[in-house]
């Protein structure tokens, strides 16, 4: 699922292609793809030139002349270019421009292409929180809002009210960095390791957008996907391997029904506890 690494790589490159072109057709193929909304509403893009690209948490913004699209890929959206007449295959909600066509692309039907007058209409972009990569990010901030929340740490970093662009990857690589329990509570973390949670959430994004943008997303191939994360991963989808920082197995459990990866032995409960996981787990 793209977070905000792989949505600021998109953004980045998609930049280049679109950026100042005008949209002369959309074309709603998968009506699901803009639900709630209706093909008309997305149609309202006809006309209008793309000013820029911007993004918002998980949420991929393209600002017309008198609106806003907004993408969101959820699982495994994704936007594919289409030159000339070239068939579109698969693209659930097509714009086309002068020379080609963008197409977003998503066969579990999950993903979302919504037009908005201005962005404040969307619920989604109004409840977002701070962007981790930003100025207004800092280790006091962090803790602040750790200090108010009593949900274990892994949940609190997903939610994209506080947080916003952090998914299930890198809220579980950040804590694994962090050397902190998934299981701990939001409120017992210690200004130290506030800190250390806030350091290895910018580091985990830093590195992976890095990653994101060497080699560029290709978005002529419909099989393009970001390659080489895994090398920046420290314990997701690791399972039963040994963690890469003290050997122990990696394990996997659920939360909020979404799947963590953690090492029991060298991820501590927050409070400066040594109990290790397996003690103090669900
Ligand atoms: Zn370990």
């Amino acid at each position: 699922m793209p977070e905000l690494p792989e949505v600021e790589a998109v953004r980045r490159a998609l930049r280049r292609i679109v950026s100042g072109k005008r949209i002369r057709r959309v074309r709603v193929v998968h009506a699901i793809a803009v639900r709630p909304q209706g093909a008309r509403e997305i149609r309202r893009a006809a006309g209008q030139r793309i000013r820029g690209i911007e993004r918002r948490g998980k949420y991929l913004l393209l600002k017309l002349e008198k609106g806003w699209l907004a993408l969101h890929f959820r699982l495994d959206g994704q936007v594919l270019w289409f030159a000339g007449e070239q068939p579109k295959s698969h693209a659930c909600v097509i714009f086309e421009l002068a020379r080609g066509s963008l197409g977003f692309v998503d066969p579990r039907h999950l993903g979302r292409v919504h037009y908005y007058r201005r962005q404040e209409e969307c619920a989604g972009l109004r409840r977002l929180g701070m962007e981790p990569l930003s100025a207004e990010f800092t280790a006091e901030q962090l803790q602040a809002m750790l200090r108010q929340s009593r949900r274990p740490l892994k949940v609190f970093l997903m939610d994209q009210t506080r947080i916003a662009g952090l998914g299930n990857i890198y809220s579980s690589e950040a804590l694994w960095r962090a050397g902190l329990n998934p299981w701990g509570h939001a409120d017992e973390v210690k200004p130290e390791e506030a800190r250390r949670v806030h350091k290895a959430i910018v580091e985990v994004l830093r590195a992976a957008l890095e990653c994101c943008l060497d080699p560029p997303p290709d978005f002529r191939n419909p099989q393009w996907w970001f390659q080489g994360l895994e090398a920046i991963l420290g314990v997701y989808g690791r399972e039963g391997k040994p963690c890469r920082r003290c050997g122990a197995i990696i394990q996997r459990i659920t939360q909020a029904g979404r799947s963590t990866y953690f090492c029991p032995k060298c991820q501590r409960q927050p409070g400066g506890s040594t109990q290790s996981a397996k003690e103090t787990g669900p």
